[in-house]
């Protein structure tokens, strides 16, 4: 529609071409931030083990070192911050990965009960190390089909109950519960450990954050596990929550969409007249 005042018209295509790139611009700011970042955080995360790995090389080098028992004590030490760079490099390949959709969501129909059996018995003996019992509280006898990629909702479930064993307590329990809703089904792992202070929770998704008693107890990891439980989740237009209390637990719950069941018999035809 162009008005009487020419002038105005042209006045006003400028004004919102303006607004326009200042998004634009505004847009590409956040992402030039968030790459800093997120530059700064890897680098960060890799020098603390590559320092602890030097630090025990250059000890056991030196030429008074003469302890061979002390000298073993340290190549374990190095040995394990090798693998948390391990770690870290895997999540890291696995999140730019997600992130710039190189691997797609594949979806197939399958029953999300045997995927949680699969992993409470691949993470078995972690949890035994840890002395906590792995408990699947599966209200209904009969096998719910999801519609998900199942690959990737395993890594989920990995990611979460490995969290569940890493903060819980000794002698404690991690489940799996499973709850129907309506065209959706509510996968909740539960823990009886650490819990999460409530001014961490907003924040506990983001890359490379981690809470101060995870890094007090120097419990390993990449900082990195549940953002990509999120981005999975999300990829698959889902949602995932938590609910946590200090010094009780935490309950991180994701659903997934159900297969809409098969009615048992074809519907009646109706009549034509
Ligand atoms: P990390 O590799 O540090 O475990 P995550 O992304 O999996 O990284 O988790 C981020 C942080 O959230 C952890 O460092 C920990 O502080 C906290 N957290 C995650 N799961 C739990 C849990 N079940 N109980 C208590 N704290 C948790």
């Amino acid at each position: 529609i162009t008005s009487a005042d020419p002038i105005k018209d042209v006045q006003q295509e400028v004004k919102e071409w303006a607004k326009e790139k200042k998004t634009e611009i505004e847009v590409l700011r956040n992402q030039e931030k968030f790459r800093r970042e997120f530059l700064s955080n890897i680098s960060h995360e890799l020098k603390t083990p590559l320092f602890a790995i030097q630090g025990y090389i250059d000890a056991i080098l030196d030429d008074e070192f003469e302890d061979l028992d002390m000298a073993e004590q340290f190549l374990k030490k190095a040995s394990r911050n090798v693998g948390r760079l391990t770690y870290l490099i895997k999540d890291l390949d696995e999140i730019s990965k997600l992130e710039s959709g190189e691997i797609p969501i594949n979806y197939t129909k399958f029953k999300i009960n045997d995927l949680i059996k699969e992993v409470l018995e691949a993470l078995e003996f972690k949890a035994k190390q840890h002395d906590i019992k792995l408990l699947f509280k599966q209200k209904y006898d009969e096998p719910i089909m999801v519609t998900a990629d199942r690959e990737k909702i395993s890594q989920v479930l990995v990611n979460l109950l490995d969290n569940a064993i890493k903060y819980g307590r000794q002698g404690g329990t991690a489940a799996v519960s499973l709850f129907e809703l309506h065209d959706q089904v509510l996968v909740e792992v539960t823990d009886d450990g650490f819990g999460i202070e409530e001014k961490n929770l907003p924040r506990l998704f983001e890359r490379f954050y981690r809470t101060d008693t995870s890094r007090s107890r120097e419990i390993g990891g990449s900082g990195l596990g549940l953002a990509i439980v999120k981005h999975i989740v999300e990829a698959h237009q889902q949602t995932i929550n938590v609910r946590s209390t200090e010094g009780i637990g935490s309950t991180f719950g994701f659903t997934l969409e159900k297969v809409k069941q098969q009615l048992p018999f074809p519907p009646i035809p109706t009549l034509r007249s």
